[in-house]
């Protein structure tokens, strides 16, 4: 339902935690964020109910990523439980990845790919990311691993992905289809964001990218391919808002 990430902004947490506040009007019934830093420490902290919960069990675990994903979940396949709540992460705790949309093929997709694949929710949303998961072992670099899980899903399916790979813990990998989602640039670091009135503390600048589009996002840098996989450019539009 609701997406933020950041990366390079020194501590990550109140930005997510702020961001998913402001995410809340849209509805949701549960909550999570992954935390990590360019040594790889890492959490994953998600509930249930209201983010003011996530947001205290996030503050209790004490750890102040560089980056980190969040996500508020209306759930659309699986119940509403803690395992089904997003980030939605890969067996071996090296991709995390949150959702907005629906992925019409996951059965097929489990049917074919993840055969032995213990699945732990019944998201569509884990399907992805075992994917990825998946053709990254078969020996495809993580942003051609992404790229393929998407070339496989239904064309009725809508997305808006954001990605972190555990071994390259401050790049964010994003996609959207039929859901938006836009970068957010800024000299003290970046964000992904499914509305930009959650990242206005960080910046007010904004990529809005299109449908078809996959991003690379670092610290200090941002890099568009668009649905032909042609890297574009894109200038940032200034929000007119006051925070
Ligand atoms: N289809 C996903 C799920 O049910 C994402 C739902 C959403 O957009 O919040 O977990």
């Amino acid at each position: 339902c609701g997406i933020v990430g950041v990366t390079g902004v020194g501590d990550a947490l109140p930005y997510l935690l702020q961001g998913l506040q402001k995410l809340e009007y849209r509805g949701y019934d549960s909550a999570g964020v992954y935390l990590t830093d360019a040594s790889g420490k890492n959490a994953l902290i998600k509930e249930k109910g209201r983010v003011a919960k996530l947001a205290e069990k996030a503050k209790a675990n004490g750890f102040a990523g560089t980056a980190g994903i969040a996500h508020t979940r209306w759930a659309t396949h699986g119940n509403v439980t803690v395992e089904n709540a997003h980030p939605q992460k890969s067996a071996d705790d090296r991709f995390f990845l949150v959702h907005n949309g629906v992925i019409e093929n996951y059965k097929e997709l489990t049917e074919t790919y993840l055969q032995g694949v213990h699945l732990v929710s019944e998201t569509d949303t884990e399907v992805a990311v075992q994917l990825v998961d998946k053709f990254s072992k078969d020996g495809l670099a993580t942003p051609d691993a992404f790229r393929k899980m998407i070339s496989l899903l239904d064309g009725n399916s809508a997305y808006g992905f954001l990605l972190v790979d555990h071994e390259d813990p401050e790049t964010l990998y994003v996609a959207k289809k039929k859901s938006p989602l836009l970068v957010g640039v800024s000299e003290h670091g970046n964000a992904v964001t499914s509305d930009a009135a959650a990242m206005i503390d960080l910046t007010k600048d904004f990529i809005e990218l299109r449908d078809g589009d996959m991003a690379i996002v670092k610290p200090d840098s941002v890099v568009i391919y668009d649905a032909a996989g042609e890297r574009v450019n894109r200038e940032p539009f200034t929000l007119e808002i006051d925070p």
